[in-house]
C-alpha cells in the first residue's frame, strides 16, 4: 500500500522505507508537492500531528510523520524538537533570519553547551537522548502514535566526532555499551535500536491491522 511519508528528509524516507518494505514509502517531493508546514506545537507528539495532517489535507490518504530530535540532559532536554534548527546557546530554537548552520557547527556548539553546562557546576552528566514521535494519521479523529527515545551520550571533543553512516547529530552521539558512535553503526544496526526504528516497529504492527482492515473494506 502507498503510504505517504510526512517529510522532506531523504534520510528519514530511506530509514522507514526498510522499516516498511511491504508498502511503497512516498514522501511529498516525489510527486511534486510543495510540503514546509510550520512547526508551531511545543512537544515532538504535537508537531508529528501537525505535519501528518498538514498532508492529509493534500494527500487524503494515509500518512505517516513523525518529529524527532536529540535532548540533552545537560540543557534541561534541549535543543530537543528545535535540533535542526539549533544554532547554539545563543540561538537555541534558531536563528532570526532562519537560517540554518552545518551540521559540524551544530555539533561543535551542542558538545560546548554541555561542556561549559557541566563547567558551571549546573549539571555532571554528557547523558542524552532522541526521541521520536511517530503518528499514523487516516483523517478526522483517526490517529495512531507512538513515542521512542534511544539513550546515549554527547562526546566530550568535536575532534572525537566518528563515522560516515546515519546523518545528523550521529557522529557525536556515542553508544557506550556498543562503543561506538551511531554514525559507525551500519544502517541496519541502527534501526534495530533506534528511536525512529523502534518507534517504527511499534507503529508498523498498528499500520499493518488499520491498513489491511482498510484495504478488505475498500
Ligand atoms: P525533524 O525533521 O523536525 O524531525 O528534525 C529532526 C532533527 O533532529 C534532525 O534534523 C537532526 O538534527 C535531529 N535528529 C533526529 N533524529 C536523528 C538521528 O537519528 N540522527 C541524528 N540526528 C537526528
Amino acid at each position: 500500500m502507498k503510504i505517504y511519508l510526512a517529510t522532506g528528509n531523504e534520510n528519514k524516507k530511506r530509514e522507514v522505507s526498510q522499516l516498511f518494505p511491504e508498502h511503497t514509502i512516498v514522501i511529498p517531493k516525489d510527486e511534486g508537492i510543495a510540503f514546509d508546514p510550520e512547526e508551531t506545537g511545543s512537544t515532538f507528539y504535537e508537531n508529528s500531528l501537525i505535519k501528518a495532517k498538514a498532508l492529509w489535507e493534500i494527500v487524503h490518504s494515509p500518512v505517516l510523520a513523525d518529529d524527532s530530535g536529540i535532548c540533552a540532559d545537560a540543557l534541561d532536554g534541549a535543543p530537543g524538537i528545535f535540533s535542526s534548527r539549533y544554532a547554539g546557546p545563543e540561538f537555541m530554537r534558531g536563528r532570526p533570519d532562519g537560517k540554518k548552520i552545518s551540521q559540524s557547527e551544530q555539533n561543535s556548539f551542542l558538545i560546548q553547551q554541555i561542556t561549559d553546562s557541566i563547567s558551571a557546576g549546573k549539571s555532571q552528566t554528557r547523558a542524552a537522548h532522541y526521541t521520536c514521535s511517530m503518528v499514523l494519521y487516516m483523517g478526522g479523529d483517526r490517529l495512531f502514535v507512538v513515542q521512542e527515545t534511544m539513550e546515549g551520550q554527547i562526546i566530550s571533543r568535536a575532534e572525537d566526532a566518528r563515522g560516515s553512516g546515519g546523518f545528523g547529530y550521529d557522529p557525536i552521539f556515542y553508544l557506550p555499551e556498543l562503543k561506538k558512535t551511531a554514525a559507525e553503526l551500519t544502517a541496519a544496526q541502527k534501526n534495530e535500536i533506534s528511536h525512529r526504528g523502534k518507534a517504527s516497529r511499534l507503529l508498523k504492527k498498528i499500520a499493518d491491522e488499520i491498513l489491511s482492515a482498510e484495504e478488505k473494506n475498500a
